[in-house]
């Protein structure tokens, strides 16, 4: 399988690392210019950007958490002015604390080859047909495939969520050979293609591109298998790049992280000591060419372990154990990250309920499927006002999705009535 870059993806390890470093000494220096959070941060544990000499130095610094993206919107961490900014995102939307995000022309370009690479990487070509089934107005991710597909001259059919049926009927007509989407969704066209009776051979599809949520292997076997295609994991961060930071290489042995643009820590959640090699931990990356947005030591809540062992396709850049669990409570449905906090939010528009809540999780397949918000009424809702109960219940579902992006059905429990397991 070809390698797009390999004088990168397969440099030697002293080498990667010399580049590296060179990079994170102008990250380093660029940041603590530019950026007052950053510069605080450095004075506050007595360091100077010169001290940074090493590649093990960084741990000198403080972590940076999404809690320091939250308190610096909108512009605060931003490194350039916002002249030579080219794209605004905000990764969990505009509701209650939001976070922006920026990049530069060059970080743009940078983004689309790190998705190319991974595309070249599992075998696409000239010659596909990229059927991309993410949805583009809440995954901003999504116009990178666009992109990055034009670098390689592979052809991009944007279908982003439209239903299953109109997917199967693209993927028929167009010869699709390629299917870029979340796992759930994957699935969902399977279970569709099955009930329409659509036979296998009528599909073109080789390759899956899936990602933006866990997805154990028992799910990659079925939509192998019903779609006849072989499925890669592709890994990002959405506060950094998605997709784009790792990706699984045809080995399938850990996805390969992109190193000339990040460097990988793995950390104890608790302790914050980095951990060695092979050990799960909490994956912390710092952006080594992000000119708009630098990070410095992020931690990006995902568990996960570092192999720096020879990968038999060739390429040298650490490979990371694929993500399915969390340090903190995000839960991803269908693609969509759930926080807590932003539950929070809509409840405390309520008054007339609590904000403590349980949500109860419906699994498909060992996949999330559905979220159900358990709340406490504030002060008792009688029978009589059973009606205003069911209105409520509507209009806090209403509010959650307007918030979210997804349905969370919303039912009030009794006073009193407890709830275990959230
Ligand atoms: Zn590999």
């Amino acid at each position: 399988m070809p390698i797009m870059q390999p004088r990168i993806e397969s440099m030697n390890r002293r080498d990667l690392q010399d580049l590296q470093m060179e990079r994170l000494q102008i990250v380093v220096n660029q940041a603590y210019a530019h950026v007052d959070f950053y510069r605080r941060k450095f004075d506050e544990a007595g360091l100077s950007p010169d001290d940074i000499k090493t590649l093990t130095d960084i741990r000198k610094l403080p972590f940076t958490t999404r809690q320091d993206l939250m308190d610096n919107y909108p512009y605060g961490l931003f490194a350039v002015p916002l002249r030579d900014v080219v794209c605004l995102q905000f990764p969990s939307g505009l509701y209650g604390n939001p976070i922006v995000i920026g990049y530069t022309q060059e970080d743009l370009r940078i983004w689309r080859e790190m998705v190319a690479r991974i595309m070249v990487g599992v075998g696409i070509t000239e010659h596909d047909v990229i059927q991309v089934a993410f949805n583009y107005g809440l995954f901003l991710g999504a116009m990178r495939f666009n992109q990055s597909a034009e670098l390689i001259g592979a052809a991009v059919v944007p279908t982003s969520i439209t239903s299953a049926e109109i997917q199967l009927r693209i993927m028929q007509d167009f010869r699709s050979t390629v299917l870029a989407s979340t796992p759930s969704f994957a699935l969902h066209i399977v279970e569709t293609r099955q009930k329409r009776r659509i036979p296998r051979a009528n599909l073109s599809l080789r390759i899956g591109l899936l990602g933006a949520e866990p997805w154990p292997e028992e799910v990659r076997q079925i939509i192998e298998a019903e779609l006849g295609l072989r499925a890669y994991d592709i890994y990002g961060v959405l506060e950094l790049v998605e997709p784009g930071v790792a990706g699984e290489c045809p080995a399938r042995q850990g996805l390969h992280i992109n190193e000339d643009h990040f460097l990988a820590e793995i950390i104890d959640p608790v302790s914050g000591e980095n951990l060695p090699e092979g050990e799960e931990g909490e994956l912390v990356l710092t952006t080594l060419t992000n000119a708009a947005y630098p990070l410095l030591r992020y931690r990006t809540s995902d568990l996960t372990a570092l192999y720096y062992d020879p990968c038999p396709c060739g390429r040298t850049l650490v490979r990371m154990a694929r993500v399915f669990k969390r340090t903190d409570q995000m839960i991803t449905v269908r693609g969509i990250n759930v926080f807590p906090e932003k539950i929070r939010e809509v409840l405390a528009l309520f008054p007339e309920v609590e904000t403590d809540y349980t949500l109860q999780v419906k699994r498909k397949k060992g996949m999330n499927d559905q979220l159900q918000l358990l709340v406490a009424p504030a002060q008792a809702v009688t029978h009589k006002e059973t009606k205003k109960k069911e209105n409520l219940e509507e209009e806090m579902q209403m509010a959650l999705r307007r918030a979210i992006g997804l349905r969370i059905e919303v039912k009030l429990t009794e006073k009193g009535e407890r709830k275990e397991a959230r």
